[in-house]
């Protein structure tokens, strides 16, 4: 990948809009925990409502552009409403994930949603692993996945596993030191196609190699946050992911970068990593 080298600041990519278009894909549901979910112990989220549990769409992102199509996570395939788990591996995946995975009907599947309009992504960016990439094992192998140095599935061998990034023949990493420009506010990004129209964030700290996304499109800009900030609350009231961060310092650091950039353009439409406001909403359960 080259550099772009078109563009200083986000006013100048504001400018230059393209058409470029984002559709949210509910393929699911997960149930998270409060301390999960959130940072119970900033100072923040002292005095807001508690939980029991929530349930939590599980989302795949479909960006068409160019007359090709593109996803950026693919949330579950239709394995989660055959079998507990879906398609994690290991010997206690359907102790561990009944009830925690939830896919209500087949066609929810990921795969199943795109077949019935006759789509084939050209590639698949991530996110992060987690249970985002969870329905790549039904995407051809030849499909281009592309994702955030040093991001791997999880391995919790030989208990509870997956080895959807490990079995793909044709794997590319974001190299933020090599094709990243230092963008104002967000720090090191990369031009995806070197026109504006497509960025990728660094945003490790939920997890090593998370990144987050942002569409400048003609009729919306968008900007897809992933799990560093899994819910719109949080992000509303300055409550950055829980104990699903692995780093927790590194987390609220891009968290706080992703809040000061939506707040200095209040017209970029926010995707959450399991909210898509106004759509796919969580649910929380007292
Ligand atoms: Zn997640
Ligand atoms: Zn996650």
């Amino acid at each position: 990948m080259a550099k772009s080298k078109q563009y200083k600041t986000w006013e100048e990519v504001f400018q230059n809009p393209h058409n470029i278009r984002v559709e949210s894909l509910n393929t699911g549901y997960i149930s998270g925990t409060e301390k999960g979910m959130f940072n119970v112990y900033s100072e923040e989220y002292q005095n807001q409502h508690t939980f029991k549990s929530a349930k939590l769409p599980v989302l795949s992102h479909l960006i068409s552009y160019k007359n090709k199509y593109y996803l950026v996570d693919t949330g579950f395939d239709s394995s989660f409403s055959q079998r507990w788990g879906g398609s994690f591996k290991g010997l206690l995946r359907s102790f561990l994930l009944r009830n925690h995975y939830l896919q209500e009907d087949i066609s929810l599947g990921v795969e199943k949603q795109l077949e019935a309009r006759g789509i084939t992504p050209d590639t698949i960016f991530l996110t992060h692993a987690h249970e985002h990439c969870a329905g790549l094992c039904v995407f051809d192998n030849r499909i281009p996945l592309v994702l955030g140095k040093y991001e791997r599935d999880i391995c919790f061998f030989p208990f509870i596993y997956s080895t959807n990034i490990k079995s793909r023949k044709n794997i590319r990493y974001f190299d933020f030191s090599a094709d990243g420009i230092e963008m104002p506010l967000l720090g090191y990004c990369i031009d995806v196609f070197q026109d504006g129209s497509f960025w990728v964030i660094d945003t490790h700290g939920h997890t090593k190699g998370h990144v987050s996304y942002l569409i400048n499109g003609i009729d919306r800009t968008v900007l897809i946050t992933g799990d560093i900030s899994n819910n719109s609350l949080g992000f509303a009231i300055g409550v950055e992911t829980g104990s699903y961060n692995e780093n927790m310092v590194e987390s609220k650091y891009s968290f706080d970068k992703l809040r000061k950039f939506a707040q200095s353009y209040p017209q970029v439409k926010l995707i959450f990593g399991h909210e898509v406001p106004g759509l796919f909403q969580i649910e929380y359960l007292d």
